[in-house]
């Protein structure tokens, strides 16, 4: 990892987890987590809106950080069912992830749409992780980079704080799959957001770049040394303190 920031882990829980587990599992990995520190990697957790509260009282007297999963690209309204990115800062979230290939799935979310929530949530103060990822049909016809490269110059907003801005890479058939791109094809794919990345920010900004989809103890170390990897998205393995803590520590 080349980038001067701490790696940067992020747990998403999706929408897994009721309120007295979910204080339970954010207790233990504060214990868990407290017995490896001082470690040189940032940890984000982001559980369900319903959990926000809860788990943002249990990571109180930690070091691990607040995130959401999404948010909406308003400030207020009549918007029901929506969370606004103040009412994340509110709560003590200090990240969102936008884009996430599940809500461009289900909820036809478009770059457009993305790139507002990513105004709106730096607006608000948070930290913004962008997912970005091509689908299967896209990797079989060779158009990984093409889509990837679009999404991204996309989804990110004319303003942006690129400090406040990270990138997760997700490729959409590797989410909750047990499958990952191998070695080469994981740095390929990070190489080229970062020239994308330093095309658009001069100067070079040292933005980070996660990489997501199927991250376990077994594949961490791996994908965690590749040189723009600069952290992961985790998913599955985030609901398991033991080897989200693991992973954590594989970047070390
Ligand atoms: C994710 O939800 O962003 C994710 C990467 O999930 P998983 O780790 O389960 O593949």
């Amino acid at each position: 990892m080349t980038n001067a920031t701490r790696p940067l882990i992020a747990g998403n829980w999706k929408m897994n987890v009721l309120r007295e587990a979910g204080d339970a599992l954010a207790r233990a990995l504060v214990n868990r987590w407290q017995m490896a520190e001082p470690r040189n990697v940032e940890l984000v957790l982001c559980p369900p809106s319903t959990l926000l509260s809860t788990v943002g009282n249990a990571l109180e007297e930690s070091t691990i950080l607040l995130g959401a999963q999404d948010c909406h690209w308003e400030v207020e309204g009549a918007h029901t069912g929506d969370i606004s990115a103040s009412m994340l800062s509110d709560l003590g979230c200090r990240f969102v992830i936008l884009g996430h290939s599940e809500r461009r799935g289900a909820y036809g979310e478009t770059d457009k749409k993305i790139a507002a929530k990513v105004g709106a949530a730096q607006a608000a103060g948070l930290k913004t992780i962008v997912c970005v990822g091509e689908s299967l049909a896209e990797r079989n016809a060779g158009k990984t980079a093409e889509i990837v490269e679009s999404q991204l110059a996309s989804s990110l907003p004319e303003e942006i704080f690129p400090e406040d801005t990270v990138i997760a890479y997700e490729p959409i058939w590797a989410i909750g799959s047990g499958k990952t791109p191998n070695i080469d094809e994981i740095s390929y794919v990070h190489e080229r957001i970062r020239a994308a990345l330093n095309k658009r920010f001069q100067p070079e900004v040292a933005l980070p770049i996660l990489y997501g989809g199927s991250v376990t103890v077994g594949n961490a170390a791996e994908i965690l040394a590749i040189q723009e990897v600069h952290g992961a998205l985790v998913g599955g393995a985030s609901l398991d303190v033991e080897a989200f803590c693991t992973i954590a520590e594989s970047c070390s």
